[in-house]
């Protein structure tokens, strides 16, 4: 089969990797509809992750389950399933508790941006869709795998409620998810912080009410500006860098909350400035599992449509280009087809 490999910082391939086998009688193998390049993906790109030798990458999947191994049970052959970048068993005592990222068996499913894939736990890990998708869904399907899903967890974590005043800070996709997971949450008022203008444009098609352009300490000042002086309800920190997050901290109010999905590169919290900014503060790896049966229905029933982040669409076999789109902010989010 045809998967992309990261050989170093910028090279990345498709080459003719061995097909996937199932190895624990808990694991399928599909056939993927529709796979993805992550922000987090870039990390390696860029080398600020080091690539130490060449690896298979992605972990965004979506498609119809080609075999399954002896011990699995719910899920068969013909179904198209979504599943997470971790797979769970779904039934530890962390995933009872909606931490499936923290499940006590998870494993990182990896090597994605490929036409087939080993899911392991299939049975906790994977969720079937009620038949299989017409062509039009499979993007916003797809987006229930990382993106979405993490947006939605930003705002879950920051307590997101009716009537709240929210700012999303990162105007990637998971940002801009993050305006639209709000919007479904019922926030009356969601501020998004971009400087880009189809970015911009996004956001408001997702729900955005007001636009700051500024970043770091004029961003909070807007944003104070924007909220009688104390600050917003619920911050989403959507990026991961020190700016960025004590962007969203001192954007917060005090008893506010801030929600961040950004994997931290360098951040580092001060104690003190914590313990006066009295905000809590809660995010990690999405527990993308918890939500994809609701997500699904919100996709499948037309409320949500996710999958408008993907503003470029290739071929896996041009999946350097779509890397490069990413890396050169031309693009949002790449959706390749293997
Ligand atoms: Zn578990």
């Amino acid at each position: 089969m045809r998967g992309a490999v990261l050989y170093a910082p910028g090279d990345v391939r498709v080459e003719e990797r061995d097909a996937p086998k199932i190895i624990e009688p808990t694991d399928a193998i599909i056939r993927m509809s529709a796979t993805c390049v992550c922000g987090s993906d870039l990390w390696s790109y860029r080398g600020i992750n080091p690539v130490t030798e060449p690896a298979p990458i992605g972990h965004e999947y979506c498609g119809i389950v080609e075999e399954v191994g002896r011990a699995v049970t719910s899920i068969k052959p013909g179904q198209f399933v979504i599943g997470s970048f971790f797979a769970s068993d779904n039934t530890c005592p962390n995933c009872q508790a909606g931490y499936q990222s923290s499940c006590q068996h998870k494993e990182f499913v990896g090597g994605a941006q490929a036409g087939r894939l080993r899911v392991p736990l299939a049975d906790g890990t994977l969720v079937a869709t009620p038949e299989v998708p017409s062509d039009d869904l499979i993007p916003s399907l797809l987006t229930l795998s990382d993106v979405m899903g993490t947006g939605w967890f930003a705002a879950d974590a920051a307590h997101v409620k009716p009537g709240r005043t929210v700012a999303v800070v990162g105007d990637g996709a998971v940002g801009l998810l993050g305006v639209l997971s709000a919007r479904q949450m019922g926030a009356e008022r969601i501020i998004a912080m971009s400087r880009h203008q189809s970015r911009q444009k996004l956001a408001r098609e997702f729900g955005a009410t007001d636009i700051v352009t500024e970043r770091g300490d004029e961003g909070v000042a807007r944003i104070k500006d924007l909220t009688r002086g104390i600050g917003a309800d619920a911050v989403l920190e959507c990026v991961g860098t020190q700016e960025s997050m004590m962007q969203a901290i001192r954007s917060t109010r005090p008893g506010g909350s801030v929600g961040y999905v950004g994997v931290p590169h360098g951040v580092e919290l001060n104690g003190e400035e914590l313990f006066y900014a009295h905000v809590h503060l809660h995010g990690g790896p999405a527990p993308v599992r918890r939500f994809l049966p609701d997500l699904i229905d919100r996709v499948w029933d037309g409320k949500i449509n996710p999958g408008k982040v993907f503003d470029l669409t290739l071929p896996l076999d041009q999946v350097a280009e779509g890397y490069r789109a990413m890396d050169q902010r031309r693009a949002i989010k790449t959706l390749l087809r293997p």
